[in-house]
């Protein structure tokens, strides 16, 4: 991996991540967040840990995991953390291999009779909301084939960090009411393995989109029902999404703005970089992932 002009400072307290999932390959809207990632990195003087989320074992195909490595390559994206190949990931880095860490927050959610078992199905939720229906069932939480569900309190106020302007404390969406911890296969769900991963690492600063706003809120919630931790002082900055010429969100379905793509078509780093940026902006002229940050980081005044 390439570490020429942007090395880490070795004590560098600070810490950022980059966390994709290997369920797709990667797009131009994650680029971009990496990039953002990057530029912030060098500004707040943070080293960058790579955390590649594959709990979710069925979506995962060894062609997205080396596609991520190829690309941040590619791209000159640095890390400072984490594995530095397909390989290395499979043996060292893999969430397989932290299930211990995520079990222990699971018991003491567990002993703080935080969560409830649910053995509701998908079709039971109301327009994807949970509408709390087995809160009050007792059923008992070692049951074959429950998910474990946090207790929330739609009406907590949750404090979040953020760069930038500052958020004022929020309530949880509903999206986020009484959300799964614990699948009902026994794995542990997103937002709980998030959290203990963050706190694993000592994550200090968190860039994402703002679709993952009740995400973000949905773990500060879970953090705060947990022994004491440093979770709370995450600094998170949710940035907007980018959106195609059509004005539709980007995503990982959308395979021509995948980078492997623009790629496969001749595009050079730069040539990439330039055509994320005039996505919202016509006269940007980004040479490099590093330019390619700065210049959202600046459209977006956060820092
Ligand atoms: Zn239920």
């Amino acid at each position: 991996m390439p570490q020429n002009d942007h090395s880490p400072t070795p004590q560098a307290p600070r810490l950022t991540r980059l966390a994709p999932t290997p369920s797709g390959f990667l797009h131009a809207g994650n680029l971009l967040s990496f990039a953002a990632t990057f530029a912030l990195s060098l500004r707040l003087n943070a080293n960058i840990l790579l955390r590649i989320d594959d709990l979710d074992r069925d979506r995962l195909r060894p062609e997205y995991v080396a596609d991520i490595f190829d690309t941040l390559e590619f791209m000159d994206i640095p890390w400072h953390q984490g594995p530095r190949s397909p390989d290395d990931f499979y043996t060292h880095w893999s969430q397989s291999l932290r299930t211990e860490s995520y079990n222990s927050l699971l018991n003491s959610l567990r002993e703080g009779s935080h969560v409830f078992a649910c053995d509701c199905s998908r079709s039971q939720l109301l327009n994807g909301i949970y509408p709390g229906t087995c809160r009050h069932k007792n059923i008992p939480l070692d049951q074959p084939g429950v998910a474990w569900r946090l207790k929330t309190n739609p009406d907590a106020r949750i404090a979040i960090r953020s760069l930038g302007p500052a958020i004022p404390p929020m309530s949880l969406p509903p999206s986020m009411y009484d959300f799964v911890v614990r699948k009902k296969n026994g794995d542990p769900a997103y937002q709980l393995a998030s959290v203990a991963d963050d706190l694993h690492f000592g994550i200090t600063h968190a860039v994402r989109g703002n679709d993952l706003l009740p995400s973000s809120l949905g773990q500060l919630y879970l953090a705060s029902l947990l022994p004491p931790n440093g979770f709370a002082d995450t600094i998170f900055w949710h940035h907007p999404l980018l959106e195609g010429p059509s004005g539709h969100k980007l995503s990982k379905s959308a395979g021509d703005t995948s980078i492997r793509h623009m790629r496969a078509q001749g595009l050079s780093p730069a040539d990439i970089c330039t055509a994320i940026a005039r996505m919202s902006d016509p006269h940007a002229t980004p040479q490099s992932a590093r330019e390619l940050g700065d210049w959202f980081v600046q459209q977006q005044r956060v820092a």
